[in-house]
């Protein structure tokens, strides 16, 4: 049965500052996704505190949302049969250094905060965090 999905990645300021996003781009397609939306931006704090909320009891939360709005960030909407978990599959491990061959995180990926890419993990999410960005 077919089941085609649209699920939110961001490429995040570490990956854009060293000009890595279309290295990126070029892995989704690779990877059969196509690129439905994409633009790039850099949000203000409080947009990164809105986006991550639920992540707001963490420790690392503050550093978080201070990283994810301190420069510019390529935000897409990807599409693919089961998008949801093939993106987080070709994203890798959070940790870099958990990630397996072949995975964005593990090939571009600095250290646990400095990862590279974002992507959702659920449907649901996937619907709140295209919404999030994509809402016109
Ligand atoms: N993060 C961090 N320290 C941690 C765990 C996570 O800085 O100990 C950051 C990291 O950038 C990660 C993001 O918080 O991508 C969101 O964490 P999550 O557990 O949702 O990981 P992801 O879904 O991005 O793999
Ligand atoms: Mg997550």
């Amino acid at each position: 049965m077919s089941n085609l999905e649209q699920t939110l990645s961001i490429i995040k300021p570490d990956a854009v500052e060293r000009n890595l996003d279309n290295e990126i781009k070029d892995m989704f397609k690779n990877n059969g996704f196509k690129i439905v939306k994409e633009k790039k931006i850099q949000i203000e704090k409080f947009e990164a505190e809105k986006f991550y909320k639920v992540h707001e009891t963490k420790p690392f939360y503050n550093d978080l949302c201070t990283y994810l709005s301190s420069g510019p960030i390529v935000v897409m909407i990807l599409e693919k049969e089961n998008a949801i978990l093939a993106n987080r599959d070709l994203m890798g491990a959070t940790n870099p250094k958990d990630a397996t061959d072949g995975t964005i995180r593990k090939k571009y990926g600095i250290s646990i905060d400095k990862n590279s890419v974002h992507g959702s993990d659920s449907y649901e999410n996937s619907k709140i965090e295209i919404d999030f960005f994509f809402k016109d």
